[in-house]
Protein backbone atom coordinates (compact mmCIF):
# COMPACT_ATOMS: atom_id res chain seq x y z
CA UNK A 1 0.00 0.00 0.00
CA UNK A 2 1.12 3.57 -0.65
CA UNK A 3 1.59 5.85 1.66
CA UNK A 4 -1.29 7.48 3.15
CA UNK A 5 -3.17 8.73 6.06
CA UNK A 6 -6.07 7.19 7.57
CA UNK A 7 -8.70 9.82 6.41
CA UNK A 8 -7.18 8.91 2.76
CA UNK A 9 -7.38 5.11 3.19
CA UNK A 10 -10.46 5.39 5.04
CA UNK A 11 -12.44 7.82 2.09
CA UNK A 12 -10.63 5.57 -0.24
CA UNK A 13 -12.20 2.48 1.26
CA UNK A 14 -15.35 3.84 1.64
CA UNK A 15 -15.46 4.46 -2.26
CA UNK A 16 -15.60 8.36 -1.70
CA UNK A 17 -11.99 9.25 -3.46
CA UNK A 18 -12.60 10.75 -6.90
CA UNK A 19 -9.77 10.19 -8.98
CA UNK A 20 -8.41 13.58 -8.16
CA UNK A 21 -8.31 13.23 -4.96
CA UNK A 22 -11.38 14.67 -3.59
CA UNK A 23 -13.83 13.65 -1.78
CA UNK A 24 -17.13 13.02 -2.87
CA UNK A 25 -20.43 12.72 -0.74
CA UNK A 26 -21.29 9.19 0.06
CA UNK A 27 -24.61 8.33 -2.19
CA UNK A 28 -26.39 8.82 1.30
CA UNK A 29 -25.92 11.97 2.10
CA UNK A 30 -26.40 12.67 -2.05
CA UNK A 31 -30.02 10.97 -1.74
CA UNK A 32 -31.04 12.71 1.72
CA UNK A 33 -29.90 15.67 0.40
CA UNK A 34 -31.86 15.04 -2.70
CA UNK A 35 -35.24 13.97 -0.33
CA UNK A 36 -34.37 17.31 1.43
CA UNK A 37 -34.42 19.56 -1.69
CA UNK A 38 -37.25 17.74 -3.56
CA UNK A 39 -39.29 16.64 -0.84
CA UNK A 40 -39.40 12.87 -1.74
CA UNK A 41 -40.28 10.65 0.52
CA UNK A 42 -37.47 9.42 1.89
CA UNK A 43 -36.99 5.37 2.27
CA UNK A 44 -33.35 6.16 1.39
CA UNK A 45 -31.58 6.15 4.93
CA UNK A 46 -32.87 3.55 7.54
CA UNK A 47 -34.64 5.73 10.37
CA UNK A 48 -38.39 5.34 11.94
CA UNK A 49 -40.82 8.27 11.22
CA UNK A 50 -42.58 6.92 14.31
CA UNK A 51 -41.29 7.41 18.09
CA UNK A 52 -40.37 3.97 20.34
CA UNK A 53 -42.54 3.14 23.40
CA UNK A 54 -43.53 5.42 25.63
CA UNK A 55 -42.15 3.56 28.60
CA UNK A 56 -38.21 4.15 27.29
CA UNK A 57 -38.51 7.84 25.89
CA UNK A 58 -40.31 8.60 29.61
CA UNK A 59 -37.26 6.87 31.44
CA UNK A 60 -34.69 8.95 29.40
CA UNK A 61 -36.71 12.03 30.55
CA UNK A 62 -37.00 11.14 34.07
CA UNK A 63 -32.72 10.36 33.93
CA UNK A 64 -32.37 13.97 32.45
CA UNK A 65 -34.74 15.08 35.49
CA UNK A 66 -32.99 13.16 38.38
CA UNK A 67 -29.37 14.51 37.71
CA UNK A 68 -28.24 12.10 35.48
CA UNK A 69 -26.36 13.93 33.21
CA UNK A 70 -22.88 13.69 33.71
CA UNK A 71 -20.30 10.79 32.52
CA UNK A 72 -21.04 7.72 33.10
CA UNK A 73 -18.95 4.68 33.71
CA UNK A 74 -16.35 4.06 30.71
CA UNK A 75 -17.83 0.20 30.46
CA UNK A 76 -21.54 1.91 30.72
CA UNK A 77 -23.70 2.13 33.45
CA UNK A 78 -24.46 -0.95 35.76
CA UNK A 79 -28.03 -1.04 35.08
CA UNK A 80 -27.52 -1.45 31.41
CA UNK A 81 -24.42 -3.83 31.12
CA UNK A 82 -27.27 -6.20 33.64
CA UNK A 83 -29.86 -5.58 31.12
CA UNK A 84 -27.84 -7.26 28.37
CA UNK A 85 -26.86 -9.81 30.10
CA UNK A 86 -30.18 -10.62 31.36
CA UNK A 87 -31.58 -10.22 27.36
CA UNK A 88 -28.56 -12.54 26.15
CA UNK A 89 -30.13 -15.06 28.81
CA UNK A 90 -33.38 -14.12 28.14
CA UNK A 91 -33.92 -14.32 24.67
CA UNK A 92 -30.81 -16.90 23.77
CA UNK A 93 -29.68 -18.77 27.00
CA UNK A 94 -26.35 -17.35 26.74
CA UNK A 95 -24.48 -16.94 30.70
CA UNK A 96 -23.07 -13.26 29.87
CA UNK A 97 -21.31 -11.54 32.81
CA UNK A 98 -22.49 -8.36 32.84
CA UNK A 99 -19.15 -7.00 34.35
CA UNK A 100 -16.63 -8.53 32.27
CA UNK A 101 -18.44 -9.74 29.26
CA UNK A 102 -20.10 -6.40 28.21
CA UNK A 103 -19.05 -2.89 26.84
CA UNK A 104 -22.12 -0.07 26.50
CA UNK A 105 -20.70 2.53 22.88
CA UNK A 106 -21.99 4.91 21.09
CA UNK A 107 -23.86 2.98 18.88
CA UNK A 108 -22.84 -0.16 16.82
CA UNK A 109 -20.60 2.18 15.06
CA UNK A 110 -18.66 2.73 17.48
CA UNK A 111 -18.77 -0.96 18.08
CA UNK A 112 -17.55 -1.35 14.84
CA UNK A 113 -15.34 0.61 15.13
CA UNK A 114 -13.22 -0.12 18.22
CA UNK A 115 -13.29 -3.67 17.45
CA UNK A 116 -11.82 -3.40 14.37
CA UNK A 117 -9.15 -0.94 15.26
CA UNK A 118 -8.12 -2.98 18.22
CA UNK A 119 -7.83 -6.28 16.59
CA UNK A 120 -6.45 -5.22 12.84
CA UNK A 121 -3.00 -5.00 12.34
CA UNK A 122 -1.96 -2.94 9.13
CA UNK A 123 -2.06 -6.01 6.31
CA UNK A 124 -4.59 -8.08 8.23
CA UNK A 125 -7.43 -9.29 6.26
CA UNK A 126 -11.15 -9.10 6.80
CA UNK A 127 -13.60 -10.91 5.30
CA UNK A 128 -17.21 -9.32 4.99
CA UNK A 129 -20.56 -10.41 2.79
CA UNK A 130 -21.25 -8.09 -0.33
CA UNK A 131 -22.71 -6.30 0.03
CA UNK A 132 -21.63 -4.66 3.33
CA UNK A 133 -23.24 -2.12 5.39
CA UNK A 134 -20.73 1.12 4.32
CA UNK A 135 -19.14 2.17 7.59
CA UNK A 136 -17.09 -1.49 7.01
CA UNK A 137 -15.57 -0.74 4.10
CA UNK A 138 -14.37 2.96 5.56
CA UNK A 139 -13.40 1.07 9.06
CA UNK A 140 -11.43 -1.30 7.61
CA UNK A 141 -9.28 0.88 5.58
CA UNK A 142 -9.03 2.84 8.18
CA UNK A 143 -7.55 -0.03 10.35
CA UNK A 144 -4.99 -0.44 7.40
CA UNK A 145 -6.79 -4.31 7.23
CA UNK A 146 -7.70 -5.72 3.33
CA UNK A 147 -10.97 -5.91 2.74
CA UNK A 148 -12.40 -9.31 0.92
CA UNK A 149 -15.88 -10.41 0.83
CA UNK A 150 -18.10 -13.20 -0.19
CA UNK A 151 -20.73 -12.05 -2.62
CA UNK A 152 -24.53 -12.87 -1.57
CA UNK A 153 -26.03 -14.71 -4.47
CA UNK A 154 -29.08 -13.89 -5.88
CA UNK A 155 -32.08 -14.42 -5.53
CA UNK A 156 -32.17 -15.65 -2.28
CA UNK A 157 -28.84 -13.65 -1.01
CA UNK A 158 -27.23 -16.33 0.75
CA UNK A 159 -23.27 -16.51 0.43
CA UNK A 160 -21.97 -19.94 -1.68
CA UNK A 161 -19.98 -21.83 0.96
CA UNK A 162 -17.32 -22.96 -1.43
CA UNK A 163 -16.66 -19.32 -1.81
CA UNK A 164 -17.04 -18.29 1.74
CA UNK A 165 -14.52 -21.30 2.38
CA UNK A 166 -12.13 -19.77 -0.29
CA UNK A 167 -12.48 -16.39 1.03
CA UNK A 168 -11.27 -17.29 4.78
CA UNK A 169 -7.24 -17.93 4.94
CA UNK A 170 -4.48 -17.77 7.45
CA UNK A 171 -4.54 -13.98 6.86
CA UNK A 172 -7.43 -13.68 7.88
CA UNK A 173 -7.81 -11.80 11.46
CA UNK A 174 -11.95 -10.95 11.15
CA UNK A 175 -14.54 -12.47 10.09
CA UNK A 176 -17.08 -9.60 10.14
CA UNK A 177 -20.72 -10.49 9.80
CA UNK A 178 -24.45 -8.90 9.71
CA UNK A 179 -26.95 -10.99 10.43
CA UNK A 180 -30.15 -10.28 9.67
CA UNK A 181 -28.60 -8.68 6.72
CA UNK A 182 -28.46 -4.82 5.68
CA UNK A 183 -29.19 -3.94 3.13
CA UNK A 184 -30.58 -7.76 1.35
CA UNK A 185 -32.72 -8.48 4.67
CA UNK A 186 -31.49 -11.77 4.60
CA UNK A 187 -30.89 -14.48 7.74
CA UNK A 188 -27.88 -16.58 7.64
CA UNK A 189 -28.83 -20.18 7.94
CA UNK A 190 -27.74 -22.26 10.68
CA UNK A 191 -25.11 -24.04 8.50
CA UNK A 192 -23.67 -20.99 7.15
CA UNK A 193 -23.03 -20.14 11.07
CA UNK A 194 -21.70 -22.91 11.76
CA UNK A 195 -19.29 -23.27 8.86
CA UNK A 196 -17.94 -19.77 9.65
CA UNK A 197 -17.01 -21.07 13.47
CA UNK A 198 -15.86 -24.20 11.92
CA UNK A 199 -13.52 -21.88 9.10
CA UNK A 200 -12.77 -19.39 12.45
CA UNK A 201 -11.19 -22.52 14.20
CA UNK A 202 -9.37 -23.58 10.88
CA UNK A 203 -7.84 -19.93 10.46
CA UNK A 204 -7.52 -18.56 14.08
CA UNK A 205 -9.95 -15.82 12.73
CA UNK A 206 -12.08 -13.89 15.31
CA UNK A 207 -15.63 -13.24 14.64
CA UNK A 208 -17.13 -9.82 15.29
CA UNK A 209 -21.27 -10.02 14.02
CA UNK A 210 -23.25 -7.56 13.90
CA UNK A 211 -26.67 -8.06 14.85
CA UNK A 212 -28.46 -4.99 14.81
CA UNK A 213 -31.78 -5.71 13.68
CA UNK A 214 -31.91 -9.06 15.79
CA UNK A 215 -35.38 -8.84 17.26
CA UNK A 216 -36.84 -7.71 13.48
CA UNK A 217 -37.06 -10.97 11.38
CA UNK A 218 -40.26 -12.03 10.15
CA UNK A 219 -41.23 -15.42 11.42
CA UNK A 220 -37.81 -16.90 11.55
CA UNK A 221 -36.17 -17.09 15.03
CA UNK A 222 -32.70 -14.87 15.36
CA UNK A 223 -29.80 -17.21 15.69
CA UNK A 224 -26.78 -15.69 17.27
CA UNK A 225 -23.72 -17.01 16.20
CA UNK A 226 -21.83 -16.78 19.83
CA UNK A 227 -24.87 -19.72 20.84
CA UNK A 228 -23.31 -22.27 18.20
CA UNK A 229 -20.44 -24.69 19.89
CA UNK A 230 -16.98 -23.39 19.92
CA UNK A 231 -17.93 -19.87 18.91
CA UNK A 232 -18.19 -17.69 22.32
CA UNK A 233 -14.94 -17.48 23.12
CA UNK A 234 -13.89 -16.06 19.33
CA UNK A 235 -17.06 -14.03 18.92
CA UNK A 236 -17.68 -10.38 19.50
CA UNK A 237 -21.38 -9.21 19.51
CA UNK A 238 -22.55 -6.05 18.63
CA UNK A 239 -26.08 -5.12 18.85
CA UNK A 240 -27.65 -2.03 19.30
CA UNK A 241 -30.92 -0.44 20.66
CA UNK A 242 -31.53 2.48 17.90
CA UNK A 243 -33.10 -0.32 15.61
CA UNK A 244 -35.09 -2.20 18.50
CA UNK A 245 -36.49 0.95 20.15
CA UNK A 246 -36.79 2.94 17.20
CA UNK A 247 -34.23 5.54 18.97
CA UNK A 248 -31.54 5.86 15.70
CA UNK A 249 -30.34 9.11 17.12
CA UNK A 250 -29.72 8.10 20.75
CA UNK A 251 -26.42 6.07 19.67
CA UNK A 252 -26.71 3.64 22.36
CA UNK A 253 -25.12 0.20 21.18
CA UNK A 254 -23.22 -2.75 22.88
CA UNK A 255 -20.57 -5.45 22.70
CA UNK A 256 -20.75 -8.74 24.48
CA UNK A 257 -18.01 -11.61 24.01
CA UNK A 258 -15.01 -12.97 26.17
CA UNK A 259 -13.30 -10.50 28.72
CA UNK A 260 -10.31 -10.95 27.04
CA UNK A 261 -10.99 -9.67 23.84
CA UNK A 262 -13.38 -6.90 25.28
CA UNK A 263 -10.43 -5.52 27.11
CA UNK A 264 -8.79 -4.93 23.67
CA UNK A 265 -11.99 -3.26 21.89
CA UNK A 266 -12.18 -1.21 25.59
CA UNK A 267 -8.74 0.18 25.16
CA UNK A 268 -9.72 2.01 21.46
CA UNK A 269 -13.39 2.42 22.23
CA UNK A 270 -12.05 5.05 25.61
CA UNK A 271 -9.95 7.10 23.26
CA UNK A 272 -12.84 7.28 20.56
CA UNK A 273 -16.08 8.23 22.38
CA UNK A 274 -14.68 7.70 26.02
CA UNK A 275 -18.49 7.36 27.22
CA UNK A 276 -21.96 8.86 25.74
CA UNK A 277 -25.44 9.42 26.26
CA UNK A 278 -25.73 8.68 30.01
CA UNK A 279 -29.63 9.49 30.49
CA UNK A 280 -30.15 7.20 27.15
CA UNK A 281 -28.60 4.08 28.97
CA UNK A 282 -31.18 3.68 31.88
CA UNK A 283 -33.95 4.41 29.29
CA UNK A 284 -32.77 1.32 27.00
CA UNK A 285 -32.41 -0.79 29.61
CA UNK A 286 -35.96 -0.28 30.50
CA UNK A 287 -36.76 -1.67 26.75
CA UNK A 288 -34.19 -4.36 27.17
CA UNK A 289 -36.49 -5.44 29.56
CA UNK A 290 -39.69 -5.01 27.96
CA UNK A 291 -42.31 -8.13 28.16
CA UNK A 292 -42.31 -10.49 24.95
CA UNK A 293 -44.95 -9.05 23.84
CA UNK A 294 -43.41 -5.78 23.18
CA UNK A 295 -40.72 -7.49 20.55
CA UNK A 296 -43.19 -9.78 18.87
CA UNK A 297 -45.30 -6.62 18.36
CA UNK A 298 -42.16 -4.71 16.39
CA UNK A 299 -41.78 -7.61 14.31
CA UNK A 300 -45.40 -8.53 14.00
CA UNK A 301 -45.93 -4.27 12.75
CA UNK A 302 -42.44 -4.23 10.68
CA UNK A 303 -43.61 -7.33 8.80
CA UNK A 304 -46.96 -5.47 7.65
CA UNK A 305 -44.88 -2.44 6.56
CA UNK A 306 -42.49 -5.17 4.59
CA UNK A 307 -45.66 -6.43 3.23
CA UNK A 308 -47.30 -2.74 2.21
CA UNK A 309 -43.96 -1.63 0.50
CA UNK A 310 -43.37 -4.88 -1.13
CA UNK A 311 -46.76 -5.74 -2.78
CA UNK A 312 -46.52 -1.68 -3.65
CA UNK A 313 -42.98 -2.40 -5.40
CA UNK A 314 -44.84 -5.74 -7.57
CA UNK A 315 -47.68 -3.54 -8.76
CA UNK A 316 -45.15 -1.14 -9.75
CA UNK A 317 -43.28 -3.56 -12.23
CA UNK A 318 -40.67 -4.38 -10.12
CA UNK A 319 -39.07 -7.52 -9.02
CA UNK A 320 -39.21 -7.90 -5.38
CA UNK A 321 -36.75 -9.94 -3.36
CA UNK A 322 -38.77 -11.38 -0.30
CA UNK A 323 -37.03 -9.58 2.73
CA UNK A 324 -37.06 -11.65 6.11
CA UNK A 325 -35.67 -9.04 8.46
CA UNK A 326 -34.26 -5.32 9.22
CA UNK A 327 -35.90 -2.15 7.99
CA UNK A 328 -35.10 -3.04 4.04
CA UNK A 329 -36.29 -5.07 1.09
CA UNK A 330 -34.35 -5.27 -2.49
CA UNK A 331 -36.21 -4.68 -5.80
CA UNK A 332 -34.72 -4.73 -9.23
CA UNK A 333 -35.40 -2.28 -11.36
CA UNK A 334 -34.71 -4.13 -14.55
CA UNK A 335 -38.05 -5.42 -15.51
CA UNK A 336 -38.87 -1.63 -15.77
CA UNK A 337 -36.13 -1.09 -18.18
CA UNK A 338 -33.77 0.63 -15.34
CA UNK A 339 -30.28 -1.32 -15.84
CA UNK A 340 -28.59 1.50 -13.69
CA UNK A 341 -29.90 1.64 -10.41
CA UNK A 342 -27.54 4.63 -9.42
CA UNK A 343 -29.04 6.47 -12.44
CA UNK A 344 -32.43 5.66 -11.50
CA UNK A 345 -32.11 6.46 -7.83
CA UNK A 346 -30.69 10.12 -8.95
CA UNK A 347 -33.77 10.18 -11.17
CA UNK A 348 -36.43 8.59 -8.65
CA UNK A 349 -37.15 12.08 -6.58
CA UNK A 350 -38.33 13.42 -9.75
CA UNK A 351 -40.29 10.35 -11.66
CA UNK A 352 -41.84 9.38 -8.65
CA UNK A 353 -41.53 11.76 -5.90
CA UNK A 354 -39.44 8.31 -4.04
CA UNK A 355 -35.66 8.30 -2.73
CA UNK A 356 -34.33 5.17 -2.72
CA UNK A 357 -30.55 3.98 -2.46
CA UNK A 358 -28.69 1.75 -5.40
CA UNK A 359 -27.31 -1.44 -3.93
CA UNK A 360 -23.86 -0.53 -5.57
CA UNK A 361 -23.58 1.96 -3.06
CA UNK A 362 -22.82 -1.01 -0.64
CA UNK A 363 -20.59 -3.16 -3.12
CA UNK A 364 -16.86 -2.21 -3.85
CA UNK A 365 -16.50 -2.36 -7.60
CA UNK A 366 -18.76 -4.22 -9.85
CA UNK A 367 -20.66 -7.55 -8.16
CA UNK A 368 -21.80 -7.84 -11.85
CA UNK A 369 -24.88 -6.77 -14.26
CA UNK A 370 -27.33 -8.69 -11.99
CA UNK A 371 -26.76 -6.73 -9.26
CA UNK A 372 -26.59 -3.07 -11.23
CA UNK A 373 -30.21 -2.78 -11.07
CA UNK A 374 -31.50 -3.53 -7.71
CA UNK A 375 -32.34 -0.79 -5.28
CA UNK A 376 -32.65 -0.85 -1.91
CA UNK A 377 -36.22 0.65 -0.36
CA UNK A 378 -36.49 1.13 3.87
CA UNK A 379 -40.25 0.38 4.73
CA UNK A 380 -39.78 1.44 8.68
CA UNK A 381 -42.39 4.27 7.88
CA UNK A 382 -46.01 4.88 8.32
CA UNK A 383 -48.29 2.56 6.73
CA UNK A 384 -49.98 5.32 4.69
CA UNK A 385 -46.16 7.27 3.61
CA UNK A 386 -45.60 3.75 2.32
CA UNK A 387 -48.58 3.77 0.23
CA UNK A 388 -48.43 7.01 -0.94
CA UNK A 389 -45.17 5.48 -2.07
CA UNK A 390 -46.08 2.69 -3.81
CA UNK A 391 -48.75 4.82 -5.23
CA UNK A 392 -46.40 6.88 -6.73
CA UNK A 393 -43.61 4.67 -8.01
CA UNK A 394 -46.88 2.72 -9.93
CA UNK A 395 -46.49 5.37 -12.07
CA UNK A 396 -42.76 4.71 -13.13
CA UNK A 397 -44.80 1.84 -15.60
CA UNK A 398 -45.92 4.45 -17.76
C1 LIG B 1 -27.99 1.06 11.55
C2 LIG B 1 -26.90 0.07 11.51
C3 LIG B 1 -25.76 0.21 12.31
C4 LIG B 1 -25.51 1.44 13.15
O1 LIG B 1 -26.09 1.35 14.37
P1 LIG B 1 -25.98 2.59 15.41
O2 LIG B 1 -26.39 1.99 16.69
O3 LIG B 1 -26.90 3.65 14.90
O4 LIG B 1 -24.57 3.05 15.39
C5 LIG B 1 -24.80 -0.78 12.28
N1 LIG B 1 -24.94 -1.85 11.48
C6 LIG B 1 -25.99 -2.01 10.67
C7 LIG B 1 -26.08 -3.21 9.80
C8 LIG B 1 -27.00 -1.05 10.64
O5 LIG B 1 -28.03 -1.19 9.81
Amino acid sequence: MSMSTPWQRTAEGAGLLSADGRVRASIFAEMSALAQATGAINLGQGFPDEDGPEEVLSAARSAISGGMNQYPPGIGLPVLREAIAEHQARFYGLEVDADHETLVTAGATEALAACILSLVEEGDEVVTLEPFYDAYGGLIALAGGNHRTVPLRLPHFQPNHDELRAAVTDRTRLILINNPHNPTGTVLPQETLELIVELAHEHDALIVTDEVYEHLTFGQQHIPIATLPGAWERTLTISSGGKTFNTTGWKIGWVTGPARLLTQVLAVKQFLTYVNGAPFQPAIAVGLGLPDAFFTGIAADLRTKRDVLSAGLANAGFEVFESQASYFVVADAAPLGYTDAAQLCRELPELAGVVAVPISAFCHDDLGAEYASLVRFAFCKRVEVLELAAAQLGDLRR
